[in-house]
């Protein structure tokens, strides 16, 4: 039979880096905690309608990217490309909006785009997004960036660049979208013709278009901060005043569009050169008018969404150290049946005590399990006979320093997790037991 393989752009998050993905996402999700946000999980398909509505079909999420089928029932679905959208409309339903605000939520989700799949980009990836509801202050935009900022900084990644732009309200974009469409007009030969579309429906797009030929022609387009109405300049002045006085270093990137239709003023993206081409880790904002466009009340609202895959590529090529995958505590040889079932309760008592205990479940010889055990990196191993059955005591070796303690039946958890605690005290004072 031939072997049926995972799909094109899926990636299988295997066991060895199962520690990795777990850190990483305590890591988010406790800080979060700190930053006021709870946690919200949304189905991963919501209604073709959502996406078209929330994300712009205007944009190439929904133009190309999405994953969109007719379901049983006749209904047009799709596979959530991202989680703002889906937030919002949860939001909404729930009448979360309806409480004291500002209402924070993250969430740790999985995504689906039909992309190209090269590194960083793939057609199933996980993103850690938060949204703040509620609020039009610049402090707001402001917090959330420094909050960005420190999410990279719990990974030591302190040099990856902030760089921040606003892209006005729909007031100051009928200036602006004009002014592009007389800029891009002189030069629509040399658009692909994607961007030839573009520059009808929606062209800020074409800005944000990855094709070497149109981003060379957009380096020369007019800047966005020179159609600012006075609101929001004064806004983006604000905000950038605060990060100032936060100590947190960015760049003013007049070119950041976000491929989402629904940002408004403050847009923002975290950078960096170590991972090739898809170097954007972090991208978000502030989207006024969405809460109102999914059928909310008008409520001003911001957040952004972290590339789970992207922040691990760059942590494995910045070599962060990750805490190595935890080993079990005991393993218990055994010899006979009667010491297979004794070995099966130890475990059992010590596992529910929060110990990782592991006993022979292959049938090996003893040779074999003292192998196994030393391969496994047991701390502290017990082989159980029948003598030592029926004398009522055990031997525990400490696997590092050799010495054997003896441990009574009738109290060997108590004995145990002493052993364990005293283990714990050596290394954290980074004692060499050495005998
Ligand atoms: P890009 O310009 O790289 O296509 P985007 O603007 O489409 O990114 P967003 O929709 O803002 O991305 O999503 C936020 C983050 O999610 C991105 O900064 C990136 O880290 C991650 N991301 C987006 N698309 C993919 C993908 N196909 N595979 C892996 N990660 C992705
Ligand atoms: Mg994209």
């Amino acid at each position: 039979m031939t072997q049926v393989k995972a799909p094109r752009g899926t990636q299988d998050m295997l066991p060895a880096d199962a520690h990795k993905w777990e850190t990483i996402e305590t890591t988010l999700l406790n800080l979060a905690k700190c930053y006021g946000y709870s946690e919200l999980r949304t189905p991963v398909f919501e209604s073709t309608e959502l996406f078209e509505r929330g994300v712009g079909d205007a944009t190439d999420v929904v133009q190309k990217e999405m994953y969109t089928f007719e379901d049983k029932g006749g209904r047009s679905i799709t596979l959530r490309p991202e989680g703002t959208a889906g937030a919002v409309r949860a939001a909404v339903e729930h009448s979360l909006l309806n409480d004291a605000l500002p209402l924070k939520l993250c969430y740790l989700t999985s995504c689906y785009r039909y992309e190209k799949p090269q590194a960083g980009r793939l057609r199933e990836f996980h993103q850690f997004g938060v949204e703040c509801f509620g609020t039009g202050e610049p402090i707001a935009d402001a917090q959330l960036i420094v909050f960005a900022r420190r999410l990279f900084d719990c990974f030591s990644l302190h040099d990856i660049r902030l760089e921040i732009n606003s892209i006005g309200c729909p007031q100051c974009r009928k200036t602006y979208h004009a002014a592009l469409r007389e800029y891009f007009n002189a030069h629509k030969a040399a658009l692909c013709r994607t961007c030839n579309e573009r520059l009808e429906k929606n062209p800020m797009r074409i800005l944000d278009c990855k094709s070497p030929e149109c981003q060379k022609i957009a380096a020369g387009a007019p800047s966005i901060l020179d159609y600012l109405c006075e609101d929001c300049a004064a806004h983006f002045e604000r905000v950038k005043t605060y990060l100032d006085s936060s100590d947190i270093p960015y760049t003013v990137n007049p070119r950041i569009v976000r491929g989402l239709d629904y940002y408004t003023k403050t847009v923002f993206e975290f950078v960096c050169d170590d991972i090739g081409a898809q170097g954007t880790v972090l991208g978000g904002g502030r989207y006024d008018g969405l809460v109102e466009e999914l059928g909310g009340k008008p409520l001003p609202a911001l957040g952004f969404a972290m590339g789970l895959e992207r922040l691990l590529l760059l942590l494995e090529a910045k070599g962060f150290c990750f805490a190595p995958p935890a080993k079990p505590a005991v393993y218990f040889c055994t010899l006979g049946e009667k010491a297979r079932a004794l070995a099966l309760s130890l475990c059992d008592e010590l596992q529910l005590d929060g110990y990782g205990a592991e006993l022979d479940l292959m049938g090996r010889s003893l040779k074999a399990q003292m192998k196994y055990a030393n391969k496994l990196g047991a701390l502290f191993t017990v082989v159980i006979g029948d003598d030592d059955i029926a004398g009522g005591i055990l031997n525990v070796k400490n696997m590092q320093s050799g010495e054997v303690t003896q441990a009574p039946l009738d109290a060997f958890s108590e004995t145990f997790e002493n052993l364990v605690l005293q283990q714990t005290i050596l290394e954290d004072f980074g004692v060499e037991d050495n005998g």
